[in-house]
């Protein structure tokens, strides 16, 4: 069975309906974790591990029991007992623009670098590939970064593929300096980049998708992805660039989660060894299905029945 792990933080969300309706509606989300449940969804023969740590409240609880109602393997969910889960809101306003308000200075998820010793290095040199994202460096305190890269080095000596996504998110970085130091190290020790342009334009001072192609190509990644939007995906692999057609949505619901449904269909099909063409054809699929629906993960059964088709 092919293995492949995700870290990164799951937050409690909560959503607000449109109107005069102030009840909330509650669901749990977090970009890699997206990802691990889009992966999981439409590739039930791969083992789909979720990295990362929960806190002492009912919601963490309830969030480990939806890793498991997910299919996901909970060998490396820790507990931390004097945190509490990470929430976020995002609220709707009469125009119909979104807005995203976060309380996860002190989540639990910020403590994972306590928990991974090297027993976790042993077990977790078994993966096929470890994904992570910028956003899972954001949030490990500064200076327990150079030990997260360690340990990804050490995957990555045991044979581990690395997988990367800046997934650049100004808000959390001390300073956008120090986002692309740590993204320069995660681009020089990845083997598969995946990024939306988007995302990594204004840090990087780059115009293009080309640009950002380039600059993962000058970091020595032997695969890369760029996602961008509806317009293409580019893609290198062991020096072929390709440029793949996208068949743009009419009707964008909720552009929440495109790329990390687009991020988990893409590296599932690799795992089974699909061509990178065909790849981006199921990835691109299922994260234009995604944003056809509200919400970060959508009902089960959309997505699958989309790629069966
Ligand atoms: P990210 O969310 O990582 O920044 P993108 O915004 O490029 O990445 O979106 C990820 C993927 O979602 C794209 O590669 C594309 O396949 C799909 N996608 C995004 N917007 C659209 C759209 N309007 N129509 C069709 N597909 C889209």
């Amino acid at each position: 069975m092919k293995k492949l792990s995700f870290m990164g933080e799951c937050m409690v969300e909560l959503r607000s309906n449109e109107g005069s309706d102030t009840s909330l509606h509650q669901s749990f989300a977090g970009d890699v974790y997206n990802s691990a449940v889009y992966l999981k969804r439409c590739f039930s023969d791969i083992q789909v591990g979720f990295v990362t740590v929960v806190g002492n409240d009912t919601f963490s609880s309830r969030m480990k029991d939806n890793f498991e109602v997910e299919g996901l393997d909970t060998s490396f969910v820790f507990s931390n007992e004097n945190r509490s889960a990470g929430l976020y809101l995002i609220d709707t306003d009469a125009s119909g623009e979104r807005s995203f308000t976060y309380w996860r200075s002190q989540s639990a998820a910020k403590t994972i670098m306590s928990f991974l010793k090297p027993e976790a290095l042993s077990t977790l040199s078994e993966n096929d590939m470890f994904m992570f994202s910028g956003i899972s460096i954001a949030i490990i305190p500064r200076d327990e970064r150079p030990s997260f890269f360690r340990f990804i080095e050490a995957l990555k000596e045991s044979g581990v593929k690395i997988v990367f996504d800046p997934n650049y998110r100004a808000r959390l970085w001390e300073t956008p300096d120090e986002a692309s130091k740590n993204f320069k190290q995660a681009l020089s020790l990845c083997d598969v980049a995946l990024v939306g342009v988007e995302d990594i334009i204004e840090l990087f001072d780059i115009e293009s998708a080309n640009d950002a192609l380039a600059l993962c190509e000058s970091f020595g990644v032997s695969e890369i992805v760029i996602k961008n939007g509806p317009l293409s995906v580019l893609t290198v692999l062991d020096g072929e660039r390709l440029e793949h057609a996208i068949v743009p949505v009419a009707n964008v619901v909720d552009t929440t989660s495109a790329g990390d449904a687009f991020n988990g269909v893409y590296l599932g099909s690799r795992l089974n060894d699909v061509p990178i063409s065909r790849s981006v054809e199921f990835a691109a699929k299922a994260a234009g299905t995604v944003i056809q629906h509200r919400g970060a993960i959508i009902p089960r059964g959309i997505v699958e029945t989309a790629l069966a088709e």
